[in-house]
């Protein structure tokens, strides 16, 4: 087993463990000699992503969905569990209330029942639409609370609420992370989000989908860079709760995220332009001056580097 770097190895429950983040998460965790009980009930969660874990004695899986309680005995908790992309978080909006709300709720009572430390994976959607940019923590956001997206945005507004509600309540020792728009290996080709459709597009010489005229802007982070940034701020001392913003502040429009894109897979695809989903934030850019502060962070990999790990992985695939 590996020595954790401050040599205290922990147990460590990450929720959502088989999705995107939360295998890339898991691995790291793993990596530094601490003992990992991923849970995931596979509803976007893939057990591919976390295959290469299982055989590892320090990593368990368990399929458990978190609407429902749970009784472990572990020291920190990453609460990562639920659907990011808007075509799964849609499909069936009442779920993904209740694993925002009663997802938080029982990770928060099982905190508290153990004393573990825990971690929320809240969004950049608590901004809504924003009109203030870029993002600062202190904004409080533009959302439409009965719109298609308010069952992600608002399910995690809420869940925002819960853990400082028991922070002032119960004395807990939360963390609140604001993830912008992440990505990289491990999303799934169907997902839905756009790096991943614009890819999976280009390499199969599709079309690329752009949404509306493709001026609305995001601000894309490469997975390893913001792992990083959750494994410290777990690390950071109780007083530091956040909220943090977690992403990287280059940002770019849709329109030159597809070109890009293009470039970078050599390929022959086209843009064709479709209709702009309802509520879909024009502009998205997070200001990570307290991130950088707290955690003595900063992004590392450039758009275009992590742009091309991410084409390599689906390439290798054969997407
Ligand atoms: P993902 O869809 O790949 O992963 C989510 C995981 O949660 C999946 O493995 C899924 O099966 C699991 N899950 C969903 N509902 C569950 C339930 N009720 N019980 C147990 N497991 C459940 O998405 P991701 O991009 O890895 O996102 C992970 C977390 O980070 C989410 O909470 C998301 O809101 C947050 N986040 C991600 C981004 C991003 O750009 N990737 C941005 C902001 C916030
Ligand atoms: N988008 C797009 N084509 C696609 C998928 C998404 O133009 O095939 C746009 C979408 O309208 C949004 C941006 O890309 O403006 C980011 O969308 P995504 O679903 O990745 O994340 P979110 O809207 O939650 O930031």
């Amino acid at each position: 087993m590996n020595t954790p770097a401050n040599g205290v190895p922990r147990r460590v429950l990450v929720t959502g463990g088989a999705g995107f983040l939360g295998s890339h998460l898991c691995e790291r965790l793993v990596a530094a000699g601490h003992e990992v009980l991923c849970v995931d009930n596979f509803y976007t969660g893939q057990r591919a992503n976390i295959a290469h874990l299982q055989r590892h004695p320090n990593f368990e899986l368990l399929r458990h969905d978190v609407t429902f309680p749970l009784y472990v005995e572990v020291d920190e908790i990453y609460n990562l569990a639920c659907p990011a992309s808007p075509r799964h978080y849609q499909h069936d909006p009442v779920q993904t209330v209740k694993t925002s709300v009663h997802g938080a709720i029982n990770m928060l009572g099982l905190a508290k029942r153990v004393g573990a430390r825990i971690l929320q994976a809240s969004t950049s959607e608590v901004y809504g639409d924003p009109v203030e940019h870029p993002q600062p923590e202190r904004y409080w956001g533009h959302v439409n609370p009965i719109g298609p997206r308010a069952c992600y945005d608002e399910g995690k507004r809420c869940a925002e609420t819960l853990f400082f509600d028991y922070r002032r309540q119960h004395g807990l020792r939360v963390k609140v992370a604001r993830i912008f728009n992440t990505y990289g290996p491990r999303m799934r080709p169907d997902d839905g989000r756009v790096v991943s459709n614009f890819v999976v597009q280009a390499l199969r010489g599709e079309p690329l989908t752009v949404y509306g005229d493709g001026a609305q802007t995001r601000s894309f982070c490469y997975v390893d860079d913001l792992v990083e940034a959750l494994v410290r701020f777990m690390e950071t001392p109780d007083d530091c709760a956040g909220p943090l913003n977690l992403g990287n502040p280059a940002e770019c429009s849709m329109r030159e995220l597809a070109e890009k894109i293009i470039l970078l897979t050599g390929s022959r695809s086209r843009l064709t332009y479709r209709p702009l989903p309802a509520n879909d934030p024009a502009r998205r850019c997070p200001d990570i001056g307290q991130a950088n502060e707290a955690l003595g962070w900063q992004p590392r990999v450039e758009l275009d580097a992590g742009l091309q790990r991410t084409i390599a992985y689906f390439a290798e695939r054969s997407c």
